[in-house]
């Protein structure tokens, strides 16, 4: 049985934003944290494999080298493989590319019953939380997105779906993927044998060439070649203007009326 868990390095936006001359974000500039609600998904998997010992956590992400160091991270924390998917080839995918290499990816380390692949709900630079919903598309699995809450009972995942009004409660057979929020776990820290010791867990780089025979990896359908988004135009919404305060008295409310009346609002 296998957890593998989907995880994005991203740009830390709690700081200051480096922004190039053509409004986009310069990622070179920029400190890289772990997606949040990866951090999430990388506790679900480790949660369930507390109960379940046997089974193995392996975590993937696509990017460049520098993402080695993250999942460095994740393997001190207690996930028991990494595997890197980098590639000049791979480079400019949309959501609909990364989603296609991920799942080609994952089809490559084989797929069985038992089996659940996590992922974060969102990306905070990208945002589009598409890449999850996507991979299990392609992988033609079900998929669970919003999960607060997971129990596994043998090849069935009992999950707490969270909607905006309230909660799901869902049952899907597995293989299956899951989205997960904030609200479903705190993640655990890294430990100090995991630090000493995560160089001796497999870590491995899959490239164009260890994945050009899964079916779902063709030059047409990865990198920038294979993406149907194109980003038109890319800038900051206008600064709004300073709001007007208004006294909350009999004068300032009516004052407030007349100004809404005149402006045709009211
Ligand atoms: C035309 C175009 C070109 C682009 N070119 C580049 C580029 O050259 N370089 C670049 O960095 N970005 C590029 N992007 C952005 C890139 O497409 C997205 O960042 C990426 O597809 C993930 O989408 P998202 O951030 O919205 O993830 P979401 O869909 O919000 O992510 C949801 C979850 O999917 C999983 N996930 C997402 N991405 C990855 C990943 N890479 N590895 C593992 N798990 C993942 C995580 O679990 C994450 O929490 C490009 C976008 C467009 C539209």
């Amino acid at each position: 049985m296998k957890y593998i868990v989907c995880v994005k390095q991203v740009p830390d936006t709690s700081g200051k934003v480096a922004v190039k001359e053509d409004g986009t974000m310069d990622r070179s500039k920029m400190a890289t944290i772990i997606n949040p609600d990866d951090l999430n998904a990388v506790e679900a998997a480790l949660s369930l494999k507390d109960k379940n010992p046997d089974a193995k956590v392996v975590v993937v992400s696509m990017g460049p080298p520098p993402a080695a160091g993250m999942l460095h991270e994740i393997l001190a924390m207690g996930a028991d493989e990494a595997v890197l998917v980098s590639g000049r080839e791979f480079g400019g995918s949309d959501t609909f590319a990364t989603s296609q290499i991920l799942a080609g990816a994952i089809s490559h380390m084989g797929i069985e019953d038992g089996d659940v692949i996590f992922c974060g709900r969102q990306a905070i630079d990208g945002d589009t939380a598409q890449v999850g919903p996507q991979i299990a598309e392609k992988l033609g699995i079900p998929q669970v997105s919003y999960a607060a809450d997971i129990e596994q009972n043998g090849n069935i995942l009992k999950v707490k779906r969270a909607l905006e009004d309230g909660y799901m409660s869902i049952e899907v057979n597995t293989p299956c993927l899951i989205t997960c929020i904030k609200e479903l776990n705190t993640p655990r820290y890294m430990t100090v044998n995991g630090i000493l010791e995560f160089d001796k867990k497999p870590y491995t780089v899959y490239d164009f060439e260890t994945l050009k025979d899964e079916p779902l990896i063709e030059l047409d359908t990865i990198g920038l070649k294979g993406s149907p988004t194109n980003v038109y135009k890319s800038f900051s919404p206008p600064v709004k203007g300073a709001g007007k305060m208004i006294e909350a008295n009999e004068e300032g409310i009516s004052a407030m009326v007349k100004e809404l009346a005149e402006k045709h609002i009211i």
